[in-house]
């Protein structure tokens, strides 16, 4: 194995999901040769990354699109958030989050994801250092101290590559944690989502609505031509009847949980579901190996944050590997690494206590409960402040942002990333500093 081998990268991706794609894309350009292996073809129909979800993107997720230059592209298949109404169905709380109190144009955009699928798989063919393998199902991987070897086979051909750095963003249920032996924490929250879009009778004027119920939340995000993506979080043993309703039965159903607040809903468009669950990997970094999105940490989708918080770990080791390369190190070095696993703990931490308290405060009937909760939303909709430091964190633009984050190229001449201009969270240590071993707190259940 040499660096003039044509199966030898500096960086392996396993998974070309919205995650996986977008880290090759964030590195496109750079001096780093990059493959990106992924399972399944990005506009196949079984794609599993890129279906008809409906994904809400987070301000600050647009910024890091910006950064990798896909914004203008992206932007254009997106219908923007102006304001989030959040109540509890059948009470009096409720509170209301608007861009114009944050001075921003949207407080986020909604994006089918097979849309967002076509924007990045055409981006990734302008690169001249990233190599697309596809369909290029991983079989194996097996970590060196020299290097990763990465074994894909489709059943007629194996072939091994090799790399400093391999990369998961293989998604929740990621294989390349089992092959390595990585523990996860997970639990099943016993709900369903059922997603589909439908058409109401009043405009929706650019409002997310999200509603609590006790069989779980209820989303639903605005659309072009006056559509609305729903998410609707159902008991699991209820969601096949659900999805077995006509037409007719599944928007009354629905209209019921939802209220009167968009008139009559007129018509639905194709039903599928998910199994909710929380995942997160005990360890997300090892020498030669990091992992990212999904495979990292999978939340319940209650406040539409799982791809962006990924997103963030894509701007995050980006950087990391960018300046590591520029400074000479082995990006596959475990200091360097842990870097990028340490700036990341906070946000993934904070994310999954948010998502996890939300989607199990909100489903509880106890009445001394749902008092507080009441009481809650409306203090964030009295308290200036709170909601203020609530949106700032939905939008991704709380903590240390990275320089994709701050809408900057990676590219760019990174004068200001300089010790007193922005200082880095978690430098990069110097060679022969002691890392700490095991890099995570601890997520307790609630
Ligand atoms: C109902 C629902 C609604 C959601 N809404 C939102 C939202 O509004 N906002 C938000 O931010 N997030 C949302 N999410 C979360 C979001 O969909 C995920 O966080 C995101 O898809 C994770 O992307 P990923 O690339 O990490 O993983 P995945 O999307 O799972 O992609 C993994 C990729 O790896 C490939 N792969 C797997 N194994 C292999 C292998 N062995 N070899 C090669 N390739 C492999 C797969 O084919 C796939 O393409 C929602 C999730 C659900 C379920």
């Amino acid at each position: 194995m040499t660096d003039g081998d044509s199966n030898h990268y500096d960086l392996i991706i396993i998974g070309g999901g919205m995650v996986g794609a977008s880290l090759a894309i964030a590195l496109g350009g750079g001096p780093l040769r990059i493959a990106l292996l992924e399972a399944v073809p990005f506009r196949a129909d079984a794609q599993p990354s890129y279906d008809d979800r409906a994904i809400a993107l987070a301000y600050g997720t647009r910024r890091i699109f910006a950064g990798m230059g896909v914004w203008d592209a992206l932007g254009a298949e997106t219908t923007p958030i102006h304001s989030i109404h959040i109540s509890d169905r059948g009470h009096f709380g409720f509170t209301r989050l608007d861009c114009r109190d944050e001075g921003v144009e949207a407080l986020g955009y909604v994006a089918v994801s097979r849309a967002m699928g076509a924007v990045l798989a055409d981006r990734l063919e302008q690169l001249p250092n990233v190599q697309v393998l596809c369909p290029a199902p991983v079989t194996n991987v097996v970590i060196g101290s020299d290097h990763a070897e990465v074994v894909i086979d489709d059943g007629a051909q194996s072939r091994r590559l090799t790399a400093k750095l391999v990369v998961a963003a293989d998604g929740a249920n990621s294989q390349v944690r089992d092959w390595l032996g990585i523990a996860t924490q997970r639990w099943e929250y016993g709900q369903t989502a059922v997603i589909t879009n439908i058409t109401p009778q009043r405009p929706h004027n650019h409002r997310a609505y999200e509603r609590f119920t006790t069989s779980g939340p209820l989303a639903l995000l605005p659309m072009s031509e006056n559509r609305c993506s729903v998410v609707w979080t159902v008991r699991s043993q209820d969601a096949d009847g659900i999805l077995g309703l006509d037409e007719a039965a599944f928007l009354a159903a629905l209209q019921a949980r939802f209220g009167g607040r968009l008139g009559d809903f007129l018509r639905v468009g194709v039903r599928r579901a998910y199994p909710l669950m929380m995942v997160r990997a005990k360890e997300h970094v090892r020498t030669r190996l990091a992992l990212i999105g999904n495979a990292a940490h999978t939340l319940h989708p209650v406040a539409g944050q799982g791809f962006n918080l990924g997103l963030r770990d894509v701007a995050v080791l980006a950087e990391v590997l960018s300046d590591a390369a520029a400074a000479g190190r082995d990006i596959g070095d475990l200091e360097v690494l842990q870097a990028y696993a340490q700036w990341r703990r906070r946000d993934h931490f904070k994310m999954i206590a948010f998502t996890d308290g939300l989607a199990r405060v909100f489903a509880n009937p106890l009445a001394p409960l749902r008092a507080l909760r009441n009481a809650g939303l409306l203090a964030v909709d009295l308290m200036p402040f709170v909601k203020h430091t609530l949106t700032r964190h939905t939008m991704g633009l709380a903590g240390k942002l990275p320089r994709l984050a701050r809408g900057l190229s990676l590219m760019q001449p990174s004068k200001d990333f300089t010790a007193t201009q922005f200082p880095h969270p978690n430098p990069l240590p110097s060679r022969g500093t002691k890392v700490p071993k095991g890099e995570g707190e601890q997520v307790k259940r609630g």
